[in-house]
């Protein structure tokens, strides 16, 4: 019999497998990480220049709420003694959009007086359409989040809670355009509402499952969007020194070429040609890079996902330390920009902001702010360009986001201390996601979220985890993920 490097190997520490690998080392299992970068946190990693700390992607942070079972970051850093301390942010996202510029509140009346006042004569659809999130958000947040690939779970949460579950099943197959449309008539608030989507699931609201939208459009004013003190660097970094602590095994620089199921063990081939053997493999590189590294086709079953999601374009970030004198009148931490409704979904259409510093700003030399900001972009924009014409086209296109900024943050292009601008083909080497992709997205209208697929594959012993399994993109989301798969790898070791 093969000797056992670990029990179970995960491959990739993004907080998919991060969270995956502490919830099986809190179960006594014992679990080698192997990473292939230099430090943890995939799209939730950090980087540090001239004493500026940049997030390299997620800084708008769900989960880490203090009551109910949907803070699924303060629970998963607990089942490890871990805890971080986090800053409230009481506006989770300021729109400037064409005749709408408003904020979110964190207080949820406070969001509804808003919208209300911008849509006086869709009052009772704005209040009945998010009356309906809540109704989702309730539900969830009545019952632990574990697998639903594990049959005792399932059997014994209907138990506990038969109207909870039954509530679920039905919003399942169910998208957020439907439902809005039975409250909402005004084109303009229904292409709000596709906004609200779009911002967090890159898909306007007839392609965004309601289940997750309950989730998002709840939250945010029940445990609220809470900003992790040092950056969101700090998340990932808490979860590994919890890992650690308690057994567990963390390797960085250590890419993994290929996975070989072998009858009851499950090899991984490093690129420096070591291999290793495990019981099982988790792997929290996407779907589509997960399947590149095996010899097996597809499964007829996994080649129908293959042609019900696409990924989802990547990303034109900028990373801008500027002079705080840009952001004297500014309070919100999140910005949202799109001049015309029609480019909504277009190449660098809409432009995200995020101004970490104005919550913790430490992050920062003193007198200066960190600007996050990012625009979808497609791989095919970058390729078949020279490096000059690649640097150029770079510049290029940095310089008309920031002129486009200057609207709502007048005086930017001449504050900027520090520029560095990634593009898709920089989140593809540096996050290891095939084309940069943020993740996977229907191709067409998808029933809810019955189309994503689970944590099991069709290979044996090898699971996936994080957004391009149920429940999707965030970080909230693939801790859901990490959280039902180490239950349902658990069980299979009979834990
Ligand atoms: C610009 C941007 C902004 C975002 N904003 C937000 C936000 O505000 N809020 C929010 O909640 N979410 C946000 N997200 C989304 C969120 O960051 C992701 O959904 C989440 O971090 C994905 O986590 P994951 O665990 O699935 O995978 P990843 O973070 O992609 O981690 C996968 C890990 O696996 C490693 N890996 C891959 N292949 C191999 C291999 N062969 N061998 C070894 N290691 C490997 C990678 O290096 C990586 O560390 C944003 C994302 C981006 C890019």
């Amino acid at each position: 019999m093969t000797k056992l490097d670990a029990e179970v190997i995960v491959i990739g520490a993004g907080i998919g497998g991060l969270v995956t690998a502490t919830q099986l080392v809190a179960k006594g299992i014992d679990v080698l990480v192997l990473e292939k970068y230099l430090i943890p946190g995939g799209s939730a990693g950090y980087f540090s220049r001239n004493g500026y700390r940049f997030d390299v992607g997620a800084s708008m942070i769900f989960g880490f709420g203090k009551q109910g079972t949907t803070n699924l970051l303060t629970r998963a850093l607990a089942a490890v003694d871990q805890e971080l301390e986090t800053i409230p942010d009481p506006v989770q996202i300021h729109y400037h959009l064409p005749q709408i510029d408003l904020k979110v509140h964190r207080d949820y009346q406070q969001f509804l007086a808003v919208l209300t006042e911008r849509f006086p004569q869709e009052k009772r659809g704005i209040k009945q359409f998010y009356d309906e999130c809540w109704r989702v958000f309730n539900c969830l947040n009545s019952i632990p989040l574990l697998s639903l690939e594990e049959w005792r779970y399932l059997l014994t949460v209907f138990a506990q809670h038969p109207l909870a579950c039954l509530g679920l099943v039905g919003y399942l197959p169910q998208n957020v355009g439907d439902v809005a449309r039975r409250y909402i008539v005004d084109p303009e608030l229904l292409r709000f509402i596709d906004m609200e989507c779009y911002c967090w699931s890159v898909v306007p609201a007839d392609r965004t499952p309601m289940i997750n939208a309950g989730m998002v459009f709840s939250d945010r004013h029940y445990g609220g969007i809470n900003y992790p003190k040092g950056g969101v660097g700090q998340i990932a970094l808490k979860l590994t020194e919890g890992l650690t602590k308690k057994g567990g095994r963390i390797r960085y620089s250590a890419r993994v070429n290929r996975i070989h199921p072998q009858g009851n063990r499950i090899t991984v081939q490093l690129a420096t040609g070591e291999t290793l053997t495990a019981k099982r493999v988790v792997s929290n590189a996407t779907r589509w890079d997960t399947f590149a590294l095996l010899e097996q086709q597809p499964s007829w079953w996994e080649k129908q996902w293959w042609q019900r999601y696409q990924k989802s374009p990547s990303f034109l970030s900028l990373h801008l330390g500027v002079d705080k004198s840009i952001v004297q009148n500014v309070q919100d931490c999140h910005h949202i920009l799109l001049e015309d409704w029609s480019q909504m979904e277009a190449e660098q259409g809409t432009v995200f902001v995020s101004i970490p510093t104005l919550l913790d700003p430490d992050l920062a030399p003193t007198g200066y702010h960190i600007f996050h900001v990012f625009t979808p972009s497609w791989m095919q924009a970058w390729q078949g360009l020279s490096p000059q014409q690649y640097e150029e086209k770079k510049e290029r296109d940095a310089e008309r986001v920031i002129d486009r900024l200057e609207a709502i943050f007048p005086g930017l292009t001449k504050a900027i201390d520090y520029q560095e601008v990634g593009t898709p083909r920089t989140h593809r080497r540096f996050l290891g996601r095939i084309d940069g992709t943020y993740g996977p997205i229907p191709r067409t209208r998808p029933l809810g979220l019955l189309g994503m697929p689970f944590n099991r594959t069709s290979i044996p012993n090898l699971f996936c985890v994080g957004d391009s399994t149920f429940p999707g993109q965030g970080l909230n989301a693939v801790a859901f993920s990490g959280f039902a798969c180490a239950h349902l790898v658990a069980s299979t070791l009979g834990k």
